[in-house]
């Protein structure tokens, strides 16, 4: 074999899987498409401090950490969500992937840019991956153990017929010069019309530049992306008032579970494995996660020589243990919300816009999980508001509240 493993794909998850297998001695080749690792960036670049302590990249890629969220309704509610702690982080996301990319090498691995992985052909003891170089000539690696890490639209996970994941969010995003009074709290702009099944954001890099969003997600029926995005720039007139678009980015964020992200001599990872988080279209930290259990996996497998379906389900049982849940009750939050009229959400952000709540929001709420939380606010729906108001004490979404939120139920009854 050329290589023990050949990983297409130089992005986050790529390079994590990578570096890790890398580590433990084995000839791992790095396949990416583009002449630069990390460019074009189709992403906000927001990360937790966990994803990046866990990705052990520099500080000097943070340009800006956030300490909260306001989040606006299509009809003028308006939850602020303003801590004291940072909450989140904005990266340089290419400058963050090239330092995976040099963390993989300096780990020995290689890394060879410019190069299309164009298909697989099974090979006595592995595959044969073919590839298309920038200067047009075509060039072959034998390996036991390819790793698709190459984004959505995996062309490994179709060479290998693994099913896509079954939802996504289409989004149309931009690099801007816009002023901000603040340039530490993100926007969230919700509504059924202006970004069904999704969400809007601005993110502020500093008080005179933002990173701006909007898509759909969930839909059937629904315009492009960048009709949202100037949808979102028309009705919140005062937010976006003397933008000026630097550049406009676009991308899918792939989202569920897929059925099977193994095969014999094979394994996805990252936005090819749809290991992304339903709730924000985060994919970075589960990326960066799946790229550990992905490569812990690979390390057994190849110190086994044992490439079969029955040892690489190792790697879809723990990402399943990990991940199943939260990336399964983010798919179920996300579906309710479409249930959600203009009305409904004005009335949700005015009822948790109270101490209380924004205290409860801010403690509880965790951008890689946040599954806990949004099964308590989703529970918040306006008719049951109502009805918690006169009979708090009897209803058992009370108690489930209290529950989750481990909260005594006499703050939740002084609170209302
Ligand atoms: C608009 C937008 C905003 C986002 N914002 C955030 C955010 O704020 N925070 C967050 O956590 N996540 C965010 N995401 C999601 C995040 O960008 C992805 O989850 C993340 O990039 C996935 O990493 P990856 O390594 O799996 O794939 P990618 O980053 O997509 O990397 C795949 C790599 O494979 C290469 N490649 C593809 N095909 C081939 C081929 N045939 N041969 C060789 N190379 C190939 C590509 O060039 C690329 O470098 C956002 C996504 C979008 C679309």
């Amino acid at each position: 074999m050329d290589f023990d493993v050949i990983v297409v794909g130089g992005g986050p998850a790529g390079s994590f899987t990578a570096k890790h297998i890398a580590a433990q001695g084995f000839k791992v080749l790095i396949l990416e498409e583009h002449d630069l690792v990390g460019e074009p960036v189709n992403c906000a670049g927001l990360l937790s401090r966990r994803a990046i302590e866990l990705s052990g990249v520099s500080a000097r890629i943070i340009i800006n950490k956030l300490t909260g969220a306001r989040v606006y309704s299509p009809l003028g509610a308006c939850l602020e969500l303003a801590g004291n702690h940072t909450w989140a982080a904005v990266v340089e996301r290419s400058m963050f992937d090239q330092e995976l990319a040099e963390q993989a090498q300096t780990d020995g691995a290689f890394l060879f840019t410019g190069a299309r992985v164009k298909g697989l052909e099974p090979a006595p003891g592995g595959y044969l991956v073919s590839c298309s170089c920038r200067n047009g000539k075509d060039i072959s690696f034998s390996t036991s153990l390819v790793i698709g890490a190459d984004g959505a639209k995996s062309r490994v996970a179709r060479c290998l017929n693994l099913k896509p994941g079954p939802y996504k969010a289409s989004i149309c995003a931009a690099e801007t010069e816009l002023s901000r009074t603040s340039a530490d709290l993100a926007d969230i702009f919700l509504g059924s019309e202006l970004s069904p099944g999704w969400f809007g954001w601005i993110i502020p890099l500093d008080h005179k530049r933002c990173r701006i969003g909007a898509g759909h997600a969930f839909v059937k029926e629904a315009y492009s992306p960048r009709y949202y995005l100037e949808q979102l720039i028309n009705r919140f007139p005062d937010h976006f008032r003397g933008i000026k678009i630097v550049r406009y980015t676009s991308g899918v964020v792939p989202m569920g579970l897929m059925p099977k992200i193994y095969a014999q001599h094979a394994m996805l990872v990252g936005d090819a494995a749809c290991q992304t988080k339903p709730i924000s279209g985060g994919g970075i930290y589960p990326g960066l996660r799946g790229a550990q259990i992905c490569a812990a996996v690979a390390v057994q497998a190849l110190q086994e020589d044992d490439f079969s379906q029955e040892k690489l389900a190792l790697y879809q049982e723990l990402w399943d243990k990990e991940f199943g849940s939260e990336i399964y009750s983010g798919i179920s939050h996300r579906i309710n919300y479409l249930d959600l009229n203009d009305h409904d959400i004005d009335t949700i952000l005015r009822f948790l816009n109270k101490p209380f709540w924004q205290k409860t929001i801010l403690e509880q709420g965790d951008i890689d999980f946040p599954s806990c939380l949004s099964s308590c606010l989703s529970t918040a729906r306006p008719w049951k508001m109502k009805i918690l108001k006169g009979m708090l004490g009897a209803l058992n979404w009370g108690s489930d509240l209290k529950n989750s939120l481990k909260l005594h139920s006499a703050d939740l009854k002084e609170e209302v």
